[in-house]
């Protein structure tokens, strides 16, 4: 199949990156190994932050400043500015696709508090914001004419000669491997929280598989230690209770009923306060105080998922929480227009590095990411390709991939994948979670190179093509492991703390923030740190200066 621009990845930033580019009268496709219905996009719940200040005076500028202080000074200036000068047009081109935020009385867009954020700044559709943008947007690409291509899981990046050909995807009704030629690519597939299974808020299929594949193509990752950990998510499931419900007021408390820490600070302290609390005590969100016209109108989700998985009505009952990984700053280097380092071929959401995010994103500053960094995405794939040719490619790598699915599919299997990747959630949470320190880095370095080593006996037991999710899930735990080791290796590399990487064992602030970075050099990955331009560091000291910080 051949197109001008071919968007893999279909949440909220893969949808608006295509929608964009097939405005500019292109063949566009839409590819994803799921339905979009089933992205993380479609799970957000609390909303999108926009400085609309209908509540309370709002500005650019202070969304900024609060962006750079949540960074903990690893935000890098220009792309802040990007995301929150963009906010408002971002929510206003939402609406008018249908998301059909929530309103007041007056007609303006409803807000709410959010985590980090000195005003009232969310826009929200109840607690099922991300579904409802899905929802719209789907219907704007349908009618724009993009082609989805639905069911087709990336394996590899297609290059030659420094510029992107194509990609390589595996039709998973029958798991033949097909090649899709086009003159740009754009990557949307999301982060990898999921790697840390059992302890995120995200699925299991949230396994950095375009990370690890731009990683295979020479790309650099940046920041990849910076996994953020959501403080509020259901005992047991790890799954989200969403921010709202702290932005609604809900309290946050220790066993004997009592408040310890201010429900609103940003997430990476906020996890650590109520880790910390869960050592010499259970902790609860206690929602009980909103009554229930807030928790069914505005908090339905919550309601009904905090009465179906844990038996407890948040009207009546405190609801039992732990941390869990949710989000992760890292991912595919990009420059400010969403370029990677292979011509033609961009990046956007929450699979690249935005380093607006610095060591810790805001609540509600993603989907406005996804947003605004997809319809860039969309801008400058299509003005891209308007002016470029196909470019060839080697076919052997694409005859790897088949080789690489055959042996899986045929070979016998030692082991159970289901195991496999629960036991590198566990290690991951256990030894580069919250806390982190030079030995259990260590020890999940040799763990993951253990996990390495037995790969070739990692196979299907069901032999079947069509349909084959043990194949995908294999596939992607061989992802996981690829981001797992880079994750690990730049935590183990920064003897720092900052935002959301703790090092026990080196608890000070780096004076001078840098980025670091995982790239493949012989055959192995390896990683180093890209530093900060001055103006970056002037800009970063002034907004901290300004909110006292
Ligand atoms: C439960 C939950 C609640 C959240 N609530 C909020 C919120 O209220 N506000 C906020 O700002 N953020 C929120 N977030 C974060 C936010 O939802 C995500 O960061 C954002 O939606 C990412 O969008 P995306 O388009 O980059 O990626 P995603 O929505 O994750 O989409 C990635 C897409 O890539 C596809 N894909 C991945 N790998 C492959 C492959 N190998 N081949 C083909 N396709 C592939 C997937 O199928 C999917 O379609 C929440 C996250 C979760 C998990």
């Amino acid at each position: 199949m051949i197109y001008d621009v071919i968007v893999i990845g279909s949440g909220i930033a893969g949808l608006c990156a295509a929608i964009k580019a097939k405005e500019q009268n292109l063949k566009v496709a839409l590819v994803s190994k799921t339905s979009p219905l089933r992205s993380n996009s479609s799970m957000a719940a609390g909303g999108i932050n926009a400085p609309f200040g209908l509540l309370e005076p709002d500005s650019h500028d202070n969304h900024i400043a609060d962006t750079i202080k949540g960074g903990d000074g690893l935000s890098k200036e220009s792309f802040v500015k990007l995301l929150c000068e963009n906010a408002k047009d971002a929510v206003d081109y939402l609406e008018s696709v249908g998301s059909n935020f929530d309103k007041f009385e007056n007609g303006k867009y409803a807000q709410r508090a959010f985590g980090g954020a000195g005003k009232k700044r969310t826009c929200y559709v109840g607690d099922k914001t991300g579904g409802a943008i899905v929802q719209a947007l789907m219907k704007k690409a349908k009618a724009v004419g993009v082609e989805f291509v639905l069911d087709h899981y990336l394996l590899n990046l297609l290059h030659e000669n420094g510029k992107i050909s194509g990609v390589s995807l595996l039709r998973k009704r029958d798991s033949l491997v097909v090649v899709y030629v086009a003159k740009a690519v754009v990557l949307a597939g999301g982060g990898y929280a999921g790697i840390y299974r059992s302890h995120t808020t995200n699925p299991q299929d949230t396994s950095g598989d375009l990370q690890a594949a731009a990683l295979r193509a020479g790309l650099r990752l940046i920041d990849m230690e910076m996994t953020q950990f959501h403080p509020t998510c259901f005992v047991g499931s790890g799954s989200l209770i969403s921010e709202a419900i702290r932005g609604e007021g809900g309290y946050i408390v220790d066993e004997n009923g009592e408040r310890f820490v201010d429900e609103l600070l940003p997430r990476d302290k906020l996890a650590r306060a109520v880790y910390n609390k869960s050592l010499t005590s259970k902790v609860y969100i206690d929602a009980r105080h909103l009554g229930e016209d807030v928790l069914n109108k505005k908090l339905p989700t919550f309601r009904k998922s905090a009465l179906s998985t844990q038996g407890v009505d948040p009207l009546t009952e405190v609801v039992q929480i732990q941390p869990s990984a949710h989000y992760t700053m890292g991912g595919i280097e990009i420059d400010e227009e969403t370029s990677t380092q292979i011509k033609g071929l961009y990046a956007c959401g929450e699979c690249a590095a935005n380093l607006a995010h610095g060591a810790n994103r805001l609540g509600g500053n993603s989907l406005l990411d996804a947003v605004v960094f997809g319809l860039l995405s969309g801008e400058k794939s299509a003005g891209y390709a308007k002016n470029a040719e196909f470019n060839n490619f080697d076919y052997k790598n694409v005859i790897r991939d088949m080789q690489l699915v055959n042996q899986i599919l045929d070979n016998d299997t030692k082991y159970n994948i289901n195991a496999l990747k629960k036991s590198l959630g566990e290690l991951l949470y256990k030894r580069v979670g919250l806390y982190r320190d030079e030995d259990g880095l260590s020890r999940a370095y040799d763990s993951i190179t253990y996990f390495k080593g037995i790969l070739t006996g990692v196979n299907c037991s069901l032999k079947n093509r069509d349909d084959n999710f043990e194949l995908i899930a294999i596939l992607e735990y061989r992802n996981a492991l690829t981001v797992a080791e880079a994750l690990t290796l730049a935590a183990l590399n920064r003897k720092n703390s900052i935002g959301a990487h703790s090092r026990t064992d080196y608890p000070e602030k780096p004076k001078d923030s840098k980025h670091s970075y995982a790239e493949f050099r012989s055959g192995k990955i390896r990683v180093g740190f890209v530093g900060l331009s001055k103006t970056d560091r002037f800009l970063s000291k002034i907004a901290k200066l300004i909110k006292g910080s």
